[in-house]
């Protein structure tokens, strides 16, 4: 089995790089099929998505737009309690079909406390696209549409997803040993 060593750990390989690729052209399908005569605005947050949205992208045969986001979180009010806020959007999301796309929903925090701040825009719809899903951590309750993968509760790299900066190169998927 092919592992691979990523700062001081090892990481054994969990899902190929052809049946990523097989997943990914099915769920392009399914949002080809979904959003046919619409042109969804997928936003894909960085740094984690961007292979996955690339090659999601690459298989939408709609008229699509594409727009890369950051999200920093900061303490609002007390009231509030943590804010999600998104850097670089530069669209108008108003009335608009946008599709998120994420790396991985792990406690599902971040969307969470995010998506308030998308529907205040008031786009006509969002949907949720995640690479990767761990359920068992998931705490936070988000609405997914489509997800790639169901996995289990470790520590995963590659295709995008890094450990402290590494190991985003990958096309494969690498689970923690
Ligand atoms: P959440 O807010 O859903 O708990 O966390 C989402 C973020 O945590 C992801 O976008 C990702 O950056 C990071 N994350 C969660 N689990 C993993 C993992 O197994 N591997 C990597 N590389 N990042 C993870």
């Amino acid at each position: 089995m092919e592992t691979i060593r990523v700062h001081d750990k090892v990481f054994k390989e969990y899902l190929s790089a052809d049946l990523i690729q097989q997943r990914v052209s099915e769920l392009a399908a399914q949002i080809n099929t979904d959003y046919i005569n619409k042109r969804p605005l997928f936003l894909a947050i960085l740094n984690g998505s961007f292979m996955f949205a690339a090659d999601l992208f690459r298989q939408v045969s709609l008229d699509a737009e594409i727009s890369f986001i950051k999200i920093a979180s900061y303490k609002g009010t007390r009231s509030s309690g943590q804010v999600m806020t998104a850097i670089g959007m530069d669209q108008d999301l108003h009335g608009r079909e946008v599709i998120v796309v994420e790396d991985i929903v792990d406690t599902g925090k971040t969307l969470h406390h995010f998506l308030p701040s998308l529907r205040q825009q008031e786009p006509a719809s969002i949907r949720i696209a995640t690479f990767l899903h761990k359920p068992e951590a998931t705490n936070f309750s988000v609405p997914l549409d489509y997800v790639g993968f169901s996995i289990p509760n470790k520590f995963v790299v590659g295709y995008g997803l890094d450990y402290d900066g590494l190991g985003r190169n990958y096309g494969a998927l690498y689970q923690l040993v």
